[in-house]
């Protein structure tokens, strides 16, 4: 592959590591300057995770207010609000109207694709890429910057370097990292004298104290507990508290209301060693009504049949009752009615990042100016996940990979105008 030098261009280059959403939307803005734009990416073609997102219902953005979406970005709000000026939900929807792709809002809040695909859209976004110019080179893993400062890649014909005049990382967190992103960035940075937050799991599940009984994995792993809400109070003064669904897993729990809780779990099992949540599996019955119900006569029934015909419990619910309480409990129907309400399940270990669905931890905005340029490395800009910003799931993580994109590529190209 060969890269024109600097001398025999008229337009200044820029070379952006990394094809996610980030890296794109950093594309897409450089390319409008009329920067020579070249996007390397280590895997055989571009947006792995971002396909993957659109699995299950690509949820691009919400349509929350832009305050209250702000406020999900936690400690880097301040951080994350004027790239969400930039490009905010409103924004992204219309900016995926201009692909062709138009948006709904789901009953939650959250906007999606018409179809629920990304396929469709990546396909469009790249076509018009493609055509404005950007030039794509797949498996090319970059490998750091050699001793003169070029950067070094190692591709299909083996190692090359280069110099552009600036360059944009944009390679994601660590999760997944069969898709791509594996996190090597972190020591290459480093080693530069780049401050980075130790990269964490977030948006992940957790393993119970103990793990489950071979009797309750071998039954239950895999299966959805809903409605079902969590109550956290937490020794360090964190509190969380919803109703929602979550799963079963080999040695704990996962899913939608886990990750929504996980940053303050996470966080409180890093300080004290353990989180101990509380499980409310009958979230719509206030309390009198599941004591009533459990201490009135049954009669021949068995206790687990009883709370079945009365009050609707049974599968996985049954089970963590029978799994979590001692048979004294159990069969005690005052205890047994207060843990229905109020079941404490202790957490001790976050799954691996490798397993979680986003990244805490990454450059910190510190290291960076406001253009998203590296105080260390002039001319090296930072996108996407592999900043130190964290979000829970609702289509935050999109948006702000695509921000943080946009304004790094904007920053991007202002410093090539000098
Ligand atoms: C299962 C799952 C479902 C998700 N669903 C949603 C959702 O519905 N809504 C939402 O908002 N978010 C969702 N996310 C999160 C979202 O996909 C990410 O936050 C987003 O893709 C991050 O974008 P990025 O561009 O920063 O990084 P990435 O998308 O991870 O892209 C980084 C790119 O850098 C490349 N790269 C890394 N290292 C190197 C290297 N050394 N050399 C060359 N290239 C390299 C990788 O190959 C990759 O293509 C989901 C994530 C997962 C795992």
């Amino acid at each position: 592959m060969t890269n024109a030098s600097p001398s025999t261009r008229t337009a200044p280059s820029a070379a952006i590591i990394g094809g996610g959403p980030a890296g794109l939307m950093a594309a897409e803005v450089l390319r409008a300057w009329g920067v020579e734009v070249d996007v390397y990416d280590a895997m055989a073609s571009v947006g792995r995770k971002f396909l993957l997102a659109g699995k299950g219902g690509l949820n691009l953005t919400h349509s929350e207010g832009f305050e209250p979406f702000v406020g999900r970005f936690a400690e880097r709000s301040a951080q994350l609000e004027p790239l969400l000026r930039g490009f905010d939900g409103p924004m992204l929807r219309e900016w995926a109207e201009g692909l062709g792709i138009s948006t709904f809002v789901g009953t939650s809040g959250r906007v999606f694709p018409t179809d629920l695909k990304a396929a469709p859209l990546l396909r469009a976004w790249l076509h018009r890429l493609r055509e404005s110019g950007v030039r794509f080179h797949m498996r090319h893993r970059w490998l750091g910057w050699d001793e003169a400062g070029a950067l070094r890649f190692a591709g299909p014909e083996g190692e090359i370097t280069l110099q552009p005049d600036a360059t944009l990382l944009a390679l994601g967190g660590a999760s997944w990292p069969q898709l791509g992103s594996n996190g090597a960035w972190v020591e290459l940075l480093q080693s530069r004298g780049v401050d980075i937050a130790p990269l964490r799991a977030a948006n992940c599940g957790f393993d119970v104290a103990s793990g489950w009984t071979p009797h309750f994995a071998e039954r239950f792993a895999g299966q959805p507990v809903k409605p079902v809400a969590i109550h956290f109070e937490g020794q360090g003064g964190r509190r969380f508290d919803r109703k929602g669904e979550f799963v079963a897993t080999a040695g704990g729990i996962e899913g939608s209301l886990v990750y929504a809780a996980s940053a303050l779990i996470r966080e409180e099992i890093a300080e004290f060693g353990s989180a101990t949540i509380h499980l409310d599996l009958l979230p719509d019955r206030d309390a009198a009504f599941v004591a009533a119900e459990v201490a009135r006569p049954r009669g021949p029934r068995s206790l687990s049949t009883h709370l079945k015909s009365r009050l609707g419990l049974e599968g996985l619910k049954a089970g963590l009752l029978h799994e979590l309480l001692s048979k004294a409990d159990y069969n005690d129907p005052a205890r047994l009615a207060a843990a229905i309400k109020r079941l404490p399940l202790t957490l001790v270990k976050a799954r691996p990042v490798a397993e979680a669905i986003s990244t805490a931890g990454g450059v910190r905005f510190e290291a960076l100016d406001d253009r998203l340029m590296l105080k260390a490395m002039p001319g090296v800009f930072c996108a996407g996940e592999m900043l130190d910003w964290e979000a829970p799931t609702g289509g935050y993580l999109l948006t702000a990979s695509m921000a943080s994109g946009r304004a790094a590529g904007a920053g991007a190209a202002a410093y090539l105008r000098g």
